[in-house]
Parts: structure tokens; C-alpha cells; sequence
């Protein structure tokens, strides 16, 4: 099996990672940059994100796993103790594979005919630098609401933990294929209305976002990448076809993450 280990580049998981990729060549596995079989992220959720960016062309070949070396994470849910068991664990080379669902970006723009495309493994975000954001919201083809705030985050199920939940949004077990919409801030007067609460869309419905205004500039964020997009036409959000495959070793149930990560690490 090739292997690739990623890490924060802080002392504590550069050490950890060239343990983990001595052990590993010790086991014979192949460590190979390019095309891993298996991503191992040392450091945080943060430093996951940047892993499965970085090797997002090959989401049907690679598999990964996070150890976390600060706080525990959601994606990076082994510990740095824990690291020779997980090394024992990859060098027999049989593992689960857990399937998580990606969120589908698509921008158009007014002078291009192909509208760029983006995955997202935690949400994408529709901001401005200045001034409200303005923006009709269709679903599947229907007008929904006109909405005028702060902004709007469309987020998958496993980054419903992140800033989705800061902004008020539900979490949302990753099993399910959906994608959630927060609202940042919006503007309710007898002018202006939005829903007002998040929306939980099916993998089948396709949503929206036309600017009203003239100015078609925003401010996207993918993950941890910060984008200033201008001349936009459209933004186009759905459940990607593509999805992110997991390493599974042990069981780590999902509202266990959330228990220990929100509420207490102690037991429940
Ligand atoms: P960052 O601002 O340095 O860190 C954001 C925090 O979000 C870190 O503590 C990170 O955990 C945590 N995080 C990332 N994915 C998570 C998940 N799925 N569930 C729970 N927590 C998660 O930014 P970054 O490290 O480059 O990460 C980018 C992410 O930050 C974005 O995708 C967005 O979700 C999040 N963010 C959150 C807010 C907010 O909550 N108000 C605002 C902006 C961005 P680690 O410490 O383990 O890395």
C-alpha cells in the first residue's frame, strides 16, 4: 500500500509524522507522494482540509485519516498516543471505508462560457467586503426568497460542526446526503424578508444564488481558501457526485465526536 502523511508543519506534528512514516516503511508500506493510497493528516481539522484539497483529483484512490495533535477534531479524531496502534492497524492493510458526501460548486461568470467548479469538504461562503449581500435564491429552478445580509454558508453534513454551527445551523449525521444553507446576518424588515432558519436539501434539489445588484463582486470562501470573485453571474450549489472515503479503524460514532468535542470529553 503507498502512503502519504501531511502534517501542520509545528514541531509537535512534524515529530509525529516522521515517526509514523518510519514505522510505516518499516512495515514495507510504500510512502508515495503523488498517488497514496492512504492520506495520514497529522495536526487538526484545519490541516485535514488542506490534505483532502491537495489530493482531491484522486478521491476514488485515496482514503484518509487525521491525527490530531492539538484539540480533538471531527476529521482528526486519533491521538498522538494512539499513533502505533494506528500503524499496526495500516500495515495490515485492511481497513473500512466510511463515505462521506462533498458539497458541488459551480460559478458562472458573465464572460465565460464554462462556469468554474470547486469541492467542498465543510461549506463554501457567499460574503462582500462592503456593503449587504444581495442575492435571489432559487431551488430547483423555483424562486425562494430574495435574501439581503451579511451572507449565506451551504454546508455538507460533516462541516455542519464547523461554521455552520457557529451561524446557528443543525448537525447533521454524515450519513445523510444533504446540504445545509445558514443564513450570516440577514435583514428582516417589512422591506426585506428571508426564512429566516437553515434549510436541510436533499441531494436531488439544486440551489441557486443570482446577484441582484450590478456590483457582482463577493468574497467566497472553499474551506480554508478565501476567493474574490467579480463578474458572477450565478452560484450553483448541490451535493457533489464525488465523495471523501475514510480510513476506518476503530469505532468513533459521529455523536460521540460531537459529545466530546461540544459538551465534555468525559464519558457520557
Ligand atoms: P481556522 O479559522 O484557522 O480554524 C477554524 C476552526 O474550525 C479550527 O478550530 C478547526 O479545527 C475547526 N474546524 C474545521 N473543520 C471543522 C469541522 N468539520 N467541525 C468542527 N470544527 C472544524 O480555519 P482553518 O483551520 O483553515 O479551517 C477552515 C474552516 O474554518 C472553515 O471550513 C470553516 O468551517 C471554519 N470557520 C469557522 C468559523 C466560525 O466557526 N465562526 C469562521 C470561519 C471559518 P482545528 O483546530 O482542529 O483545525
Amino acid at each position: 500500500m503507498k502512503f502519504a502523511v501531511t502534517s501542520k508543519g509545528d514541531q509537535k506534528s512534524n515529530r509525529i509524522k516522521a515517526i509514523m512514516e518510519q514505522y510505516l516503511l518499516d512495515f514495507d508500506l510504500e510512502r508515495n507522494i503523488k498517488e497514496p493510497d492512504l492520506v495520514i493528516s497529522v495536526g487538526g481539522d484545519g490541516t485535514f482540509l488542506h490534505a483532502v484539497h491537495h489530493y482531491f483529483h484522486r478521491l476514488k484512490q485515496t482514503a484518509f485519516i487525521g491525527v490530531h495533535t492539538g484539540h480533538l477534531g471531527f476529521y482528526a479524531d486519533w491521538l498522538p498516543e494512539e499513533v502505533e496502534k494506528l500503524v499496526i492497524e495500516v500495515a495490515k492493510q485492511k481497513f473500512e471505508i466510511v463515505e462521506y458526501p462533498l458539497l458541488s460548486l459551480k460559478i458562472f461568470y458573465e464572460n465565460k462560457k464554462e462556469a468554474e467548479r470547486f469541492l467542498a469538504l465543510n461549506e463554501t461562503t457567499i460574503k462582500k467586503v462592503e456593503g449587504s449581500v444581495v442575492l435571489d435564491v432559487t431551488i430547483k429552478g423555483e424562486h425562494f426568497e430574495r435574501f439581503r445580509g451579511d451572507g449565506l454558508c451551504v454546508s455538507t453534513p460533516s462541516g455542519s460542526t464547523a461554521y455552520n454551527k457557529a451561524l446557528g445551523g443543525a448537525i447533521i449525521h454524515p450519513s445523510l446526503s444533504t446540504m445545509q444553507i445558514t443564513e450570516m446576518s440577514s435583514i428582516n424588515n417589512r422591506v426585506y424578508r428571508t426564512i429566516g432558519s437553515p434549510l436541510i436539501l436533499p441531494s436531488h434539489h439544486v440551489c441557486q444564488f443570482k446577484p441582484v445588484d450590478k456590483e457582482q463582486s463577493f468574497i467566497m470562501t472553499i474551506d480554508h481558501i478565501t476567493k474574490s470573485v467579480e463578474n458572477v453571474t450565478a452560484l450553483e450549489c448541490s451535493v457533489a457526485k464525488e465523495r471523501i472515503r475514510f480510513a476506518r479503524f476503530r469505532s468513533f460514532p459521529f455523536w460521540k465526536r460531537v459529545h466530546d468535542s461540544f459538551i465534555s470529553d468525559e464519558c457520557y
